[in-house]
Order: structure tokens, then C-alpha cells, then sequence
């Protein structure tokens, strides 16, 4: 058991030192799902070894309840593919059967009850003195923060912008900043790319000829629209 004095914040007592942007990591979290360049998905949290890797690099704890996190995570996405609506889910979240929404929020709110903090007060000298501290497994706690940041972001504002990435391939949530389409640089170059391919395509369609010469894709396609943008 670990004891750790508490901060106030925004009115919310937080059990734990959070980074300072709690919606960045609760999207970083769901974003444990990356397409693996070959139409599939790369899960980063494959074994339990990958996951603490992974927390460890947040500065979360040095270890975690592997199955915890993983049912954590399966959570967050399905409440993030629900807060995207009418937008499309991701399609790593797409066509398959995701775990039901009050089932994900009951798991999340456990694993925030899990790290909500006890008042002690102590009498000394005449004065009583409260301090706010949580005692809990450190495992409890690096899920309970994971679920906390996830629930945060889907209970502000910030939750309107959550988007899926729609690029070719992408299976990325982000959050949407003024008239950003795509959830980074590159997908935004794939995108531009494929949109080029489908075009020439579509061209190629309308003559007489099926056009079985000419197969545009990413590969073929001109070094100009490759350039055009920036690439991570
Ligand atoms: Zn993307």
C-alpha cells in the first residue's frame, strides 16, 4: 500500500500526480491500438512486459495489472467510438463486437472508485488538521488514473472535438483542432494521396477502356502529392 498526499485541482481532489494534460494521455491511452501499415492492427500493449514499458514511459508506475489495463482500455474505446457519433468510430472499433457502453462506464468508474481518497484528520495541540491521501495497490492506481483521465475528457468540453482518424489504414482517436482532418501529418499525406488515386481512377473509369493499364496507388502515384506535405 502506498500513501500519497493529494492535490486540489479545478474543485476535483486528484488521489494521484497527474500530467498536466490528462486528456492528451487519456487519448495516448486509447491510441494503444496503431495500424500496422499492412491494413491491420499493432496493439502496443501486446504483453504484459509492453505495458509496463508503456506506463513506465508516462511516469505512471513501474508496474501494472496487465488484464486491468487491458479491459481499461477495451473501455475507453468503446465510450470514445460512442462520443464520436455521428462521426464514424475508428475502424479498429468498427464491425466488431465492443464492449457495451454501461458495461464500459461501470468498469471505468470502479477503477476511479479504486483510487478515491480518504480525509484523515488529526488532533494535535488544539487544532485539527485534515489530510487527504489515498491508500491503495500502485496497480489500482496507474489504472484508476488511466480511467480518471479517460473519464475527464469524456465528461468536458474537450469531448465534443474527439474524433476518429479517417485516413487510409488509421485507427487513431484524436482530438480535432479547428479544421485538422486528420490525426497527424502523415495521415493527412495518405489521405491526400489515396483521395488522388480515387480520382485518377474514377477518370480512368469513365473511358471506353476499363483502364486495366493504369492501377493508381500510393506507390505510383507522383512525387508532387507525396511532397506536398510534411511527414512524421
Ligand atoms: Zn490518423
Amino acid at each position: 500500500m502506498v500513501s500519497q498526499n493529494l492535490s486540489v485541482k479545478d474543485g476535483n481532489i486528484f488521489g494521484m500526480e497527474l500530467p498536466a494534460d490528462i486528456s492528451g494521455l487519456a487519448v495516448e491511452f486509447a491510441n494503444t491500438l496503431v495500424h500496422d501499415g499492412r491494413g491491420g492492427v499493432e496493439d502496443l500493449l501486446s504483453s504484459a512486459a509492453a505495458a509496463r514499458a508503456w506506463v513506465a514511459r508516462r511516469g505512471l508506475g513501474p508496474d501494472v495489472d496487465y488484464e486491468s489495463l487491458l479491459a481499461a482500455r477495451s473501455a475507453a474505446r468503446a465510450l470514445f467510438a460512442g462520443a464520436v457519433a455521428p462521426h464514424p468510430a475508428s475502424r479498429a472499433d468498427n464491425g466488431r463486437t465492443g464492449m457495451p457502453t454501461a458495461t464500459a462506464l461501470r468498469l471505468l468508474q470502479g477503477a476511479v472508485d479504486a483510487i478515491a481518497p480518504a480525509t484523515r484528520y488529526a488532533y494535535e495541540a488544539g487544532r485539527v488538521t485534515a489530510t487527504r491521501t489515498t491508500e491503495l495497490e500502485p496497480n489500482a492506481a496507474i489504472v484508476g488514473t488511466l480511467a480518471l483521465a479517460v473519464l475527464e475528457l469524456l465528461a468536458s468540453p474537450a469531448a465534443d472535438e474527439l474524433r476518429a482518424c479517417q485516413a487510409p489504414r488509421c485507427v487513431r482517436y484524436f482530438r480535432k483542432h479547428r479544421r485538422q482532418e486528420w490525426c497527424k501529418p502523415s495521415c493527412a499525406n495518405r489521405a491526400r494521396v489515396a483521395r488522388f488515386a480515387e480520382r485518377h481512377q474514377a477518370a480512368a473509369d469513365d473511358q471506353a477502356d476499363p483502364g486495366r493499364d493504369y492501377a493508381p496507388d500510393a506507390r505510383t502515384s507522383p512525387s508532387r502529392i507525396r511532397s506536398s506535405s510534411r511527414s512524421k
